[in-house]
């Protein structure tokens, strides 16, 4: 598996120089964002809100309704970004980031742990042995903190480690170092109800387990481990439940014993996504062929027909043989 760490303590100290030289920060994220893209953006504004009064500090993007628990972006106008610094967290290429104003600023960060395919930006700190971009906002606070009197607040630590607990899947992800229980670890130490926050997160309604049985009654595995499930727009009707919604339940056939690797294809108005995630073989190289990437055991990709859903699928029979 390919370890990319670029930039590290040195790298780390350029982007607080960087910061505090700049008035106006704006931060960005990936499309459909998850906990670790709302945790490493508001984190990182709540902690530079904090640390440098006089800055304005923003967060743009489209509000996804399901992490309204967590924050909620701001309202970021043109002119804004002229003479702003833009930091890019948790997104390997351009074309994910959501807010496609993010090059029309003054300077451009990225901040990411996915692989480095897409090299952007004027600084790039990319470390794909981290967890989480949470874990690295977080290690970024603790060089500021010796070095530029950086504050964390009680917010800040409640999204980061909403941002670490979702990347991780509850810290049972190969991803999850002793780093990341140490930082976890200061983290709580921090105010913010970790029950309230377990529940934003995980609490489901009704209609989402009912279509989780589903899944479990009609997902198909092969003697290898190779294993999907394909859940049609009349499905999800059937179900009440959206596209977004299923993201919640990528995870679930991780618990099939045997399985190996799995997708599950969900159709869209415009597209079918295809989710899919590992427990070993290498899978990233795979939704690269299908307009994706990712992780090298969980990424994503888009197929636009069912007939292409079965390519993919003997593909990834291949893969696990
Ligand atoms: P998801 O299934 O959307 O949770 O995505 C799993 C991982 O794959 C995340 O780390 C995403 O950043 C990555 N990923 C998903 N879709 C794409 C895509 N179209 N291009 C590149 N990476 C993707």
């Amino acid at each position: 598996m390919l370890i990319t760490h670029i930039g590290g303590k040195c790298m780390k100290r350029q982007i607080i120089d960087t910061i505090s030289s700049y008035k106006t920060i704006i931060i960005h994220r990936h499309v459909r964002p998850d906990p670790d893209a709302y945790g490493s953006t508001f984190g990182l504004r709540e902690i530079l809100q904090a640390s440098y009064p006089d800055k304005q500090i923003f967060v743009t993007g489209e509000h996804e309704e399901s992490l309204d628990f967590l924050e909620k972006p701001d309202q970021v106008t043109d002119d804004q970004y002229e003479g702003a610094l833009v930091i890019v967290t948790d997104t390997a290429n351009t074309e994910r980031i959501d807010d496609q104003r993010y090059s029309t600023g003054a300077s451009l960060i990225k901040i990411d742990h996915h692989p480095n395919d897409d090299a952007y930006g004027d600084l790039l700190w990319v470390n794909t042995q981290a967890s989480s971009v949470s874990e690295m906002i977080y290690e970024l606070y603790e060089e500021g903190k010796t070095t530029a009197n950086w504050q964390m607040t009680d917010n800040a630590a409640r999204v980061l480690f909403a941002g670490i607990v979702g990347d991780t899947g509850r810290f049972m992800f190969h991803s999850t170092s002793q780093k990341t229980f140490e930082i976890a670890g200061d983290l709580i130490k921090y105010n913010f109800d970790r029950t309230e926050l377990f529940n934003g997160m995980y609490e489901v309604e009704r209609k989402l387990l009912h279509l989780q049985g589903h899944i479990y009654q009609q997902f198909v595995m092969d003697d290898n481990g190779a294993a999907y499930i394909k859940l049609p727009q009349e499905l999800l009707e059937e179900y009440g439940v959206s596209a977004t919604e299923t993201s919640l339940l990528v995870g679930s056939l991780g618990n099939v014993k045997g399985i190996k690797a799995w997708i599950m294809f969900i159709e869209e108005e415009d597209q079918i996504r295809v989710r899919l995630r590992s427990k070993g073989p290498i899978i990233n190289e795979l939704a690269k062929q299908y307009n994706g990437g990712g992780h090298p055991l969980a990424s994503g990709a888009s197929i636009y027909s069912w007939s292409e859903s079965d390519e993919v699928i003997a593909k990834l029979k291949e893969i696990c043989e």
